[in-house]
């Protein structure tokens, strides 16, 4: 939580703040890449007081931890996320629930989260905010190839690796499938003749 009344209320008022926290639990994108839990989280706070309640704005900076998606190798990258938010007064919240009646009214209040008693909570903003910033699929580097699909070493570890003795048991495979094929197909024929003498008696 933190505290806006040593910033006060006269609109235009600036207050400037660092703090370190720490990363509560699945900090991140839950099973992809996040920061662990209990690890710093750098802040750099900007507090404005304006009409309505305090804009926030700020950047996160945080370790994060993650595995490449396409050859699982461990990976950490440095985030840096920046977000913004309005905390608004409770009276203006107030104010805002009056003409609810307007439609247009209700879309803005859905942004503004109020203050209790002066202090706010951080918490859903940064999480947010860390996974925007985050990405989806994490690669441990842009042109990673990725795992053989045969063996499932790690190709950026081993560039010239190749399957010649793989492509020579499917060769030897398909030619299997193929004396089986004309197998079934004698069968058939035999079945076929079998019946054309039936017919005959
Ligand atoms: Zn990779
Ligand atoms: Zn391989």
């Amino acid at each position: 939580m933190f505290d806006t009344h040593e910033l006060g209320r006269r609109p235009g008022a600036l207050q400037r703040l660092t703090r370190t926290v720490r990363a509560p639990k699945d900090f991140g994108l839950q099973g992809v890449i996040g920061t662990p839990e209990g690890e710093p989280v750098e802040l750099e706070l900007r507090l404005e007081s304006v009409m309505e309640g305090v804009l926030v704005t700020g950047t996160a900076r945080a370790r994060v931890e993650g595995e490449c998606v396409r050859c699982l190798e461990p990976l950490e990258r440095e985030l840096v996320a920046d977000f913004q938010e309005m905390f608004s007064y409770p009276d203006a919240d107030d104010r805002g629930r009056s003409k609810q009646a307007e439609p247009a009214d209700d879309a803005e209040d859905e942004d503004m989260t109020p203050l209790e008693d002066g202090m706010f909570d951080l918490e859903p903003v940064l999480r947010d905010a860390v996974v925007l910033a985050l990405p989806m699929q994490p690669v441990c580097q842009d042109d990673c190839p990725g795992l053989c699909s045969q063996c499932g070493v790690r190709l950026a570890d081993d560039p010239d690796h190749h399957h010649d003795a793989v492509d020579i048991r499917w060769a030897a495979l398909q030619g299997l499938a193929g004396s089986l094929q004309d197998g079934e197909k004698d069968k058939k024929s035999g079945a076929e003749a079998g019946v054309d003498e039936e017919q005959e008696k």
